[in-house]
């Protein structure tokens, strides 16, 4: 064991022994794989602005933010009073509420390209949604996805290229019986040709293509010059949709999304996380003409017990609101960018190959002398030595997403000189103290 495995153990004895005790009835004790570290999770206790202590005391500036759903930072006040509120006057009617309407119209002034849109409980569920009404629309079958992107966790969408992109795609997950991901097709992110290929084959076939407009999944990976206005070409040649999941992109590398950064209108979008200040949420709109096929007005169904909930929807207007009047995303890319840069000259300076995937206020660290344009050259990265630069900020008081396949995340509670010297600061040390370990023993 290395020093830095044997200080993350000396550190966090109360989060080892709830580790133990939780894995005996919670799966390795997380509620999401991305949450596991060797050799156990830690466990939090709270969290208040940029910074989240853990249950033995230890103090970390936070760069996870809740799996990027929370931009305002963690616990702010006006959204921890708009959940009292909303709270106060009950925790859902199995009706329809006010602030539903408030936070879909919110949704529409920032994506234009959504006419009409549905509230559901995650990301995976919009998703699940959006594709049935894609087939249910077009009265195609086919969905084709990317290698590498993440669309949640549909029995669909676990889907991995197989030996060819013409062949179809095998899942990766026991539990769902091939038949189920037959209909899925993988092309390759930020290669056109790879979608043009699967087009010739099946065009007629294709109900959507399902992208995320910036991959956050394999790390972050932002599309190549071309790539998103390609799609949305082929996409109206052969009559699919294309359908972007904006879950982590909306609200966060612009207030209109990838699709405001970009100039690009999608037929769907799917939302998720900020939209739900913190609070399970997913949302999926688009074109009136293809919107009005989801049940009651339509037969493609789709419901849910929890969607809609007035808690949840209270909270996501509070931070809609507070971005679209504080619009603090140029504050948020200017830091970011400040902040990549210094831990990439650290890195320079500590001779270990590092790249960095950065589109506005998320980014990802990949120790690779190659950048990560695509998904094959994402999992060049040596992600046991993002294991090792995790645990070692960890011990220096930085918190980052413990997977090396999800992006680190800015906040406005961020947003302060003496947070990005510290930050910088720890990251050098980090740095030099992984260049000083070997990276043979694990
Ligand atoms: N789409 C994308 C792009 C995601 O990153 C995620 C989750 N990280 C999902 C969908 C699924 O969302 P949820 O976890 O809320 O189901």
């Amino acid at each position: 064991m290395n020093s830095i495995d044997t200080e993350y153990i000396r550190a966090h004895p109360r989060s080892r022994e709830m580790a133990v005790e939780q894995a005996g009835l919670l799966p390795d004790g997380v509620a999401h794989d991305c949450r596991f570290v060797v050799p156990f999770p830690i466990f939090i206790d709270h969290a208040e602005g940029a910074r989240k202590w853990d249950v033995d005391g230890n103090e970390y500036v936070c760069m996870a933010m809740g799996h990027g759903s929370l931009i305002l930072g963690h616990a702010h006040p006006d959204v921890q009073r708009a959940i009292t509120a909303a709270a106060g006057n009950g925790c859902g009617f199995g009706l329809s509420t006010e602030v539903e309407w408030q936070l879909a119209e919110l949704i529409r002034q920032a994506f234009p390209s959504i006419e009409l849109l549905r509230m559901v409980n995650s990301g995976t569920e919009a998703v699940m949604s959006a594709i049935r009404l894609a087939r249910g629309y077009t009265g195609r079958t086919k969905v084709v996805m990317f290698e590498g992107c993440y669309h949640g966790h549909s029995d669909a969408l676990l889907a991995k290229a197989g030996s060819g992109l013409n062949t179809f795609s095998l899942p990766p997950s026991h539990g769902v019986p091939p038949p189920v991901t037959a209909e899925t097709l993988v092309g390759r992110y930020n290669d056109l040709e790879s979608v043009e290929k699967l087009s010739r084959t099946y065009g007629e076939q294709i109900a959507g293509i399902l992208v995320e407009p910036v991959a956050g999944n394999m790390g972050v990976v932002g599309p190549a010059e071309g790539f998103l206005a390609g799609l949305r070409a082929l996409c109206d040649r052969i009559g699919a949709l294309l359908i972007f999941d904006e879950v982590i992109t909306g609200f966060r590398i612009a207030w209109g999304g990838a699709q405001e950064r970009f100039g690009l209108s999608a037929d769907l979008t799917i939302l998720g996380k900020i939209i739900g200040g913190g609070l399970p949420v997913g949302a999926f709109g688009g074109r009136r003409e293809i919107m009005e096929n989801l049940t009651p007005l339509g037969d493609v169904y789709q419901a849910g017990t929890l969607a809609g909930n007035p808690v949840v929807l209270s909270a996501g207007k509070t931070v809609l609101e507070t971005l679209r009047d504080q619009n603090p995303y140029p504050q948020i890319e200017r830091y970011a960018g400040e902040l990549t840069e210094a831990i990439l000259q650290a890195g320079r300076a500590a001779s270990i190959p590092l790249q960095i995937g950065r589109v506005a206020g998320m980014f990802t660290l990949f120790f690779s002398d190659r950048p990560a344009l695509d998904y094959v050259s994402a999992m060049t990265a040596d992600a046991g030595r993002y294991g090792r630069f995790f645990r070692a900020m960890l011990q220096r008081g930085v918190l980052l997403p413990p997977s090396q396949w999800e992006a680190s995340f800015l906040s406005i509670a961020h947003l302060q000189e003496d947070l990005l010297e510290t930050t910088v600061a720890r990251a050098k040390e980090a740095l030099e103290a992984l260049g000083a370990d070997t990276d043979k023993v694990r």
